[in-house]
């Protein structure tokens, strides 16, 4: 088992959204309820409640809030959650918990007294799967290289219809946490922005979903269409999903804007011929536009459009140029959107520099993502007060965090100039040697801190060495610094 700490801590994880206590619901009108009020046939004693057939049940496992009639829940919460059999979805596979979209009318009903019965079933799930996960036996696979075969789900090549034409092959080592595997492979073999929006690890086996422990990013909103909730993705590795040929899973990426991808495990070394070294091994296409309101559904219909228009063409363009990764915030200039920009060109040597980049950093921070802050007070900018708009009091940022703002640039879509980027960075705290990955080769084995800065690590002597030429000794002593 990796990582021996329960990773299933409270009723609340996952972000789930609790607008109303007993006490605000009592005084509401009826009207204002909803539709989730009962029409005066619940006894507040009474544990029973009418099932979607129309039969008065206990049910067997979840509580019901007094007020909540149950209107909207599936019969499968009458059920006890160990019983339960998830749902395949679409394309064989199953995802979100094999539960697929609540209705949205149940999002406001949550007394803070008593979780949503579906987080209280879902909750019985996770540490159903927790237990699962500790029992798994991985023997070779924490220590075998992976070959991934990474794309854009739902996205084909004009020419056969087919194949997938946004992709990234990839050798990892099984052992990688999710976590760092989303934060410091995935992001750069996409181009999407680190610690923007939050991410889920979908197992198709059960539909068991991880993700980023306590995020607040802005997308968190829509955690409700996603699943509700997940196991923390830290704690686990790859090769707790995946474990033979031909597995995959899936990553959802930005639960707004929902980017799909499906990760497929396409080959297994033995631990003789594993290094744990992340290479980026191919792929085609652009990097997908993060942040501008795409997603892969809107994108493979405007790339259909861009097909025999050149209207379409220039204005998929242009939004693509909009987007955070092609037009960061901070850059002085407007980017340009060239009229003759490739889709499908993909660059293998500037993806694995961006790998590189990745692991040469601390683990990113999901509790305090990046945020686009428009400040009320147009001097804001100056004060050190705005510290506290990235949704943290500057005094609960751990230690050895800031804050670093970047201004949006003047002449931006999404600014006058007076906006900007705030984000919770790691000036001095030490990642743990399991939230991270050699900073040279990106091996999660038998990490070594650095004894100068203790701010990188090392699977061996030789990466250490490597990484010093390259670029360490220029950096070592001032990260030691700054204590
Ligand atoms: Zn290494
Ligand atoms: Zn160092």
């Amino acid at each position: 088992m990796v990582g021996g700490r329960s990773n299933d801590n409270g009723e609340e994880e996952g972000g789930i959204l609790s607008f109303l206590d007993e006490n605000t619901l009592e005084k509401l009108p009826l009207y204002d309820r909803a539709g989730l009020i009962d029409n005066g046939e619940i006894d507040a004693n009474d544990p029973a409640r009418r099932t979607p057939s129309g039969e008065w049940k206990i049910p067997k496992f979840v509580r019901f809030h007094t007020y909540d009639a149950g209107v909207g829940l599936s019969e499968i919460f009458w059920q006890h959650p160990y019983n339960y059999t998830p749902f395949m979805g679409h394309n064989s596979r199953v995802e979100s918990w094999g539960m697929y979209p609540v209705s949205l009318y149940r999002l406001q009903l949550s007394g803070k007294c008593i979780p949503k019965p579906e987080v209280q079933f879902l909750n019985a799930l996770k540490r159903r799967k927790v237990e699962q996960l500790k029992a798994m036996d991985l023997s070779d696979l924490l220590q075998s290289d992976y070959t991934l075969r990474i794309y854009l789900s739902y996205i084909y090549n004009p020419s056969d219809g087919v194949t997938h034409r946004f992709w990234r092959r990839v050798r990892v080592s099984g052992g990688l946490r999710l976590s760092v595997f989303s934060d410091k492979i995935i992001k750069p073999l996409f181009g999407w922005v680190r610690n923007l929006h939050a991410h889920a690890f979908h197992d198709h086996s059960d539909g068991a979903m991880f993700g980023p422990k306590d995020c607040n990013s802005i997308d968190m909103m829509h955690l409700d269409k996603s699943g509700l909730t997940y196991i923390a993705d830290a704690d686990w590795t790859i090769a707790h999903i995946l474990s033979d040929e031909g597995d995959k899973m899936s990553y959802h990426y930005d639960f707004g804007d929902n980017w799909w991808h499906d990760i497929e495990l396409e080959h297994v070394s033995p631990p003789s011929e594993s290094t744990g070294a992340v290479v980026a091994l191919g792929g085609a296409g652009c990097n997908p536009p993060d942040g501008n309101g795409l997603g892969t559904h809107a994108f493979a219909d405007m790339l259909d459009k861009a097909r025999s228009s050149i209207v379409e063409r220039r204005k998929l363009i242009k939004k693509m140029f909009e987007a955070m990764n092609y037009s960061p915030v901070g850059a002085s200039w407007p980017a340009s959107a060239p009229p003759d920009f490739d889709f499908d060109h993909f660059d293998l040597e500037a993806t694995q520099a961006a790998i590189n980049v990745a692991l040469d950093s601390p683990a990113s921070l999901p509790y305090a993502s990046k945020k686009i802050v428009h400040p009320l007070n147009m001097d804001a900018h100056k004060s050190s007060a705005t510290a506290s708009r990235i949704g943290q009091h500057p005094s609960q940022l751990k230690r050895g965090i800031a804050v670093a703002q970047t201004p949006v640039r003047p002449g931006s879509f999404i600014g006058d100039g007076k906006m900007f980027l705030e984000e919770g960075v790691n000036k001095s705290r030490i990642d743990r040697p399991t939230n991270t990955a050699c900073a040279s080769c990106g091996s999660p084995n038998d990490l070594m801190a650095c004894a100068g800065c203790r701010r990188r690590f090392y699977c061996k002597r030789e990466c250490q060495r490597e990484h010093w030429k390259r670029t360490h000794r220029y950096e070592c002593a001032e990260m030691s610094k700054k204590k």
